[in-house]
Order: C-alpha cells, then structure tokens, then sequence
C-alpha cells in the first residue's frame, strides 16, 4: 500500500528536519497529497501514527489535505477537474487524459516544540 511508502518518507523527512534544526517534538504535520496518488487519510494517520513511535514525531497529529486532480482531455480538449476514482474526462469520459495536477506530494506545514528556545 502507497500510505506505507509514504508514511516512511515523511518520517525520514522528518527525523532529518529534526536532526538538523534541534527539533525536540513534532507535534503536528500537515501534508498536501494529490488525488491522484489515491491516499486513505485515515490509514495514513493510522500508519503515521504507529511508524512515528520512538521518534520526535510520536504523538502528533497528522492532518491530509487530499488535492483535485485537474485534466486535460486530449479528445475533447477541455481542461476540468476529475472526480472519479479513474482518472477520466467528466465531459466526455475519454481516459485520454493528461493530467495537469493532482500528484503532489508536499510537507505543507509544521508544529514543533523546541526547548532549546525560551522566551520567558
Ligand atoms: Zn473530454
């Protein structure tokens, strides 16, 4: 399952940011995931959750922005955004598509604790 894969990125991503910036906690993640990659939010949260274990990321809170996917049909030429499961044109239903967005893949946002830095 994709969510596995892509869970283990993130928390390379993540391990890595914490190691270079002193991050102590994460305590919250936000990613952007075109629809076309076809993400469970909830099992990805669920995988998150048990991958993140016994790394600053343990405990936080994932939060999936699932994208459109936009296309352009190459038999009727209009540009539209595709609801379906199958990548598709909704006007005329080609599956001549190209797909113009919908495959990101993006840390959108962090929260982190970081003791190092006291503002008292
Ligand atoms: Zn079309």
């Amino acid at each position: 399952m994709f969510e596995f894969t892509l869970t283990n990125s993130l928390n390379d991503a993540l391990q890595r940011l914490c190691r270079l910036t002193g991050w102590k906690k994460v305590t919250r993640v936000m990613i952007r995931i075109g629809g076309v990659r076809k993400i469970n939010p909830e099992l990805m949260a669920f995988v998150f959750a048990a991958a993140a274990k016994d790394t600053p990321a343990e405990g936080a809170l994932l939060s999936v922005m699932i994208l459109p996917v936009t296309v352009k049909c190459l038999s009727c030429g209009k540009i539209s955004v595709s609801e379906d499961s199958e990548i598709s044109c909704p006007l005329c239903g080609s599956k001549n598509v190209q797909i113009l967005s919908g495959l990101e893949l993006n840390i959108e946002a962090l929260e982190v604790e970081n003791d190092t830095l006291n503002y008292d």
